[in-house]
């Protein structure tokens, strides 16, 4: 039996979709009979809890919304300290979305403790969870991508009427504010003026030192999944469909029926290969490892493909993007687990 930690929920404003994810994966593992898992919970509060245990505690607090410091504790649940440090287990898959944990934190403690762990080391994390620093890598390496801006809350603070003015005639209307580590859409908003311009660009500089505005486009949504190490493998290409929603805003990815998944993408095979030769180059050039879902934007006026960001730990339910494409392209979810778990041993061993 292969002993695997699996590690979710976190202090990052997606805690509830990694726990959604976590249950995903917790519940193949053991169903696959190969592996024995050790659950360790994050609470929002950034303290561990480990055991069997683990998972229902943190989604019963989820559910009533209360912080966790004030949940009764289940009694067959550890608390806080992890069993002989990482001596227990052979592999660790973070199942983290978003700061402390998708963004090579959590990495780096694995990287100490010389256990083997699944996805991105902590370069490969932390580049591609800072969305500013990503874009100058994909330039540098020729990848096509939306104009855009980076500041800071200092930045910003200090000269607000400035900045306005700069991103107008930068970008222009509409664009898109976002904290520049974060994940969901959580903290993203449209801006068609300028006072929806400084509204976001507050709530942004709320949620991350760093912000970035991004010249909006039209387009249709592409996203494909990416598996391996030094030679990655490429899914075929999903694509995301938004309803009654503005953009793929928090609530359009989670809740039912405000957005659909057509596998695979009603595009043509031109596009298909680009995107594909694309994602790959912008895993490695960032350092990517295990997995990642690259997101495109596919403009309708030019047909152009666009990249626009790459995630490494992507949402992970067996309902999830980065699993329905390689279920479209052949692989089960089952097998996805095997083939990372498979990687992280490579790349660790
Ligand atoms: P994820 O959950 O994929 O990690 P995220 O929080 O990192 O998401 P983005 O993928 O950058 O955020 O953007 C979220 C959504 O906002 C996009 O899927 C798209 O609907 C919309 N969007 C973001 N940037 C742009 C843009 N420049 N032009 C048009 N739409 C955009
Ligand atoms: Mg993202
Ligand atoms: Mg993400
Ligand atoms: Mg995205």
């Amino acid at each position: 039996m292969v002993r695997v930690m699996v590690i979710f929920g976190g202090r990052s404003g997606e805690h509830e979709v990694s726990l959604a994810s976590a249950r995903g994966v917790i519940e193949a593992l053991e169903k696959s009979g190969r592996y024995e898992v050790l659950p360790v919970g994050i609470t929002r509060e950034g303290r561990w809890r480990v055991g069997e245990n683990a998972l229902s505690e943190l989604e019963a607090a989820a559910r009533r919304a209360i912080p966790q410091a004030q949940e009764p504790r289940a009694p067959a649940t550890r608390d806080e300290k992890l069993p002989n440090g990482f001596g227990d287990v052979d592999v660790v898959f973070p199942v983290l979305h978003g700061p402390y944990g998708e963004d090579g934190t959590v990495q780096g403690l694995l990287e100490l403790a010389g256990v083997p762990y699944v996805g991105s080391g902590v370069l490969g994390s932390a580049v591609s969870m800072d969305k500013i620093t990503m874009k100058k890598i994909f330039a540098f390496h020729g990848l096509p991508q939306v104009n855009w801006v980076g500041l800071t809350r200092e930045e910003w603070e200090c000269d607000p009427e400035g900045w306005i003015g700069r991103i107008e005639a930068l970008l222009g209307y509409p664009c898109f504010v976002k904290p520049s580590n974060l994940g969901s859409s959580v903290g993203i908003s449209k801006a068609r003026d300028a006072g929806e311009l400084r509204a976001g660009l507050e709530e942004a500089a709320e949620l991350d030192r760093r912000i970035i505005v991004e010249q909006g486009l039209d387009a249709r949504e592409i996203e494909v999944s990416v598996l391996g190490n030094e030679w990655p493998e490429v899914s075929l290409p999903g694509e995301i469909v938004v309803r009654n929603r503005d953009f793929y805003d928090y609530r359009a990815k989670y809740t039912e029926g405000e957005s659909e998944i057509v596998v695979p993408a009603r595009i043509p095979d031109e596009t298909t290969r680009a995107i594909r030769e694309i994602a790959r180059t912008a895993f490695r050039a960032v350092d990517a490892a295990g997995m990642a879902r690259v997101d495109f934007f596919l403009e309708r006026e030019t047909g152009r493909v666009l990249l626009n960001e790459i995630n490494t730990i992507p949402g992970f339910t067996p309902t999830s993007g980065y699993a329905r494409f390689w279920a479209a392209s052949g692989l089960s979810y089952e097998q996805l687990l095997d083939r990372l778990i498979r990687h992280a041993l490579e790349r660790h061993g």
